[in-house]
């Protein structure tokens, strides 16, 4: 079984990518000034395809037909069960090509392929498919005011939402964005990183084959500057970002310049899992935790990144978190057996290595350095690494990696592991383990973060929402709140003559 799905995955490896062009209009283009960029893969550096390199007359041209879509009313004006049936046609028709956009994924940012098949794209599909059902469940509100005297309390679409996303897990994080918009009837500007591009592209193309009217769902690739054409651009009414703490600042200031569009913020963190002495399975925790923190080879923003572990315990979950990083598997993302493929791209890989350096200047001990471990030499590879010694406060306590390299700090106190935990700028996730409720309610309450999960919690499901305190940012993706980032309410109040 698992030699059949490995030589269907080999197999669809040597496909071309189905889609390599802008949405733009009437539909695939090239950038106005003909330009492409090469996109690559981080498993041998090898050129996978030419996309269009848009810039800021592309975004012009996109906003243009996004506008006209939104005020022609095809797509906010269509009967909401049909424009349903859009959506779910739409996230079937990506169901259909769940391997092969997996393989993709895979292909395109290293992402270990069973984890981009059975967690990525699969969690993708299903925001699809759940945001396809509420477009016929939204309803309005009326308000009595007097006997002749009826309010009706519309949620109005924005109208242009340019929707910017970072690499690291297009797929799931482009269907939290597209689901929601799209089903509150607004028109979408995707603009998906340089670096992981063609599986948002294929999707998106996949959304006009159901049928989404012209300019109701568009994509402008390239870099940057693409997204920062949005962000300044004077007709966008809402920009949804998830990416770095210095892009979301830069959208923000380009919003304030501009039109003041609403922006929502998805951004970084340095999450705390704290690991209480009295948690009744040790050995789980260790997996999970692992699991966690070095899946997607630590490129998760939410990735539990401080491991704050109570001083009796301290030494054995250590070990134990130790053997398990370095069981894990690291080598070609499209081996099913992989554990961690490579890292994004070589910057990004020395950036992580330039956090270790600093970070064992600064005295932390590695119980694990991933830096020796034997990885393939082909492709920016980087094995886990496992620090102890880290001061609350010094860099690889405080800073974002986004790689595989935990931290480890110990605490006498459940107050004390609270504080520690809040002692970031960041505030997206915080991981508990304790068999004890008293312990975990009172820390949950105190815990400063978006998503906290108690004894293992879950994975990205789409029914809870999804965003950070603090400088993790603001905005919540995911359930049915994630409506309310892309509709406004607007009052109309009816009196009549008797
Ligand atoms: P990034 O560098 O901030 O890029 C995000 C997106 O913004 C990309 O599409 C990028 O384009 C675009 N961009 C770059 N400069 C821009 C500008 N001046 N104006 C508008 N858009 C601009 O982030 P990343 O490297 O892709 O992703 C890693 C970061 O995302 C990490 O900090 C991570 O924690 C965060 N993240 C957060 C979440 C969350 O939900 N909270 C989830 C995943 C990742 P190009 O890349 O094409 O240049
Ligand atoms: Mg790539």
């Amino acid at each position: 079984m698992l030699d059949d799905r490995q030589t269907e995955i080999r197999r669809l490896s040597h496909l071309a990518p189905p889609t390599t062009q802008a949405i733009i209009g009437s539909g695939l283009c090239s950038a106005c000034s003909g330009a492409t960029r090469a996109v690559t893969s981080p498993i041998d550096g090898s050129t996978i395809a030419q996309i269009p390199d848009c810039d800021a007359s592309d975004v012009d041209r996109a906003v243009a037909a996004a506008r006209r879509a939104f005020e022609a009313r095809h797509w906010q004006g269509m009967a909401p069960k049909q424009r349903k049936r859009i959506l779910v046609k739409w996230a079937e028709l990506v169901a259909a090509e769940h391997l092969p956009l997996a393989v993709l994924e895979s292909r395109d940012m290293g992402m270990p392929v069973g984890m981009a098949d059975g967690f990525e794209v699969a969690f993708a599909i299903d925001a699809l498919r759940w945001y396809a059902e509420t477009a016929d469940k939204i309803y309005d509100e009326m308000v009595q005011l007097e006997d002749n005297v009826t309010s009706l309390v519309f949620h109005a679409p924005l109208g242009v939402v340019g929707a910017i996303l970072p690499w690291n897990a297009p797929a799931m994080i482009g269907a939290w964005k597209l689901g929601p918009a799209l089903a509150t009837g607004n028109s979408v500007i995707l603009k998906p990183a340089e670096d992981a591009s063609l599986v948002l592209m294929r999707i998106a193309e996949l959304g006009l084959e159901a049928g989404l009217p012209e300019g109701v769902l568009q994509v402008v690739t390239g870099d940057g500057k693409a997204g920062a054409a949005l962000a300044a651009h004077m007709d966008v009414d809402a920009i949804t970002f998830t990416g770095s703490g210095e892009v979301g600042r830069h959208i923000m200031a380009a919003a304030a310049a501009s039109n003041l569009k609403r922006v929502s913020l998805e951004l970084g963190g340095k999450s705390a899992n704290i690991v209480m002495a009295d948690a009744s399975d040790l050995e789980s925790a260790a997996e999970v935790s692992v699991r966690f923190m070095f899946g997607n080879q630590g490129q998760v923003c939410e990735a539990p990144t401080r491991l704050l572990v109570q001083k009796p315990i301290r030494e054995a979950f250590v070990e134990a978190v130790v053997k398990k990083a370095k069981s894990l598997k690291v080598g070609d993302p499209l081996e099913l057996t992989s554990d961690l493929g490579p890292i994004i791209n070589e910057s990004q890989r020395a950036m992580i290595l330039g956090r270790i350096e600093q970070a064992t200047r600064e005295g932390v001990r590695l119980a694990l350095d991933g830096r020796t471990a034997t990885v393939p030499q082909a492709g920016t590879y980087l094995a886990p690494s496992v620090a102890t010694n880290v001061d609350p406060k010094g860099s690889l306590a405080q800073e974002e990696v986004f790689g595989p390299v935990l931290a480890v700090i110990e605490f006498d106190t459940v107050d004390e592991a609270i504080a520690l935990a809040n002692s970031t700028r960041y505030g997206l996730g915080a991981s508990i383990w304790s068999s004890h409720l008293d312990t975990v309610l009172y820390a949950s309450k105190r815990l400063v973060a978006g998503n906290i999960a108690v004894n293992g919690g879950t994975g990205p499901v789409v029914e809870l929402p999804f965003g950070g305190f603090k400088q993790s940012g603001f905005g919540r993706d995911r359930s049915l709140h994630a409506l309310e980032k892309y509709t406004d309410l607007k009052t109309v109040t009816l009196r009549t003559a008797r």
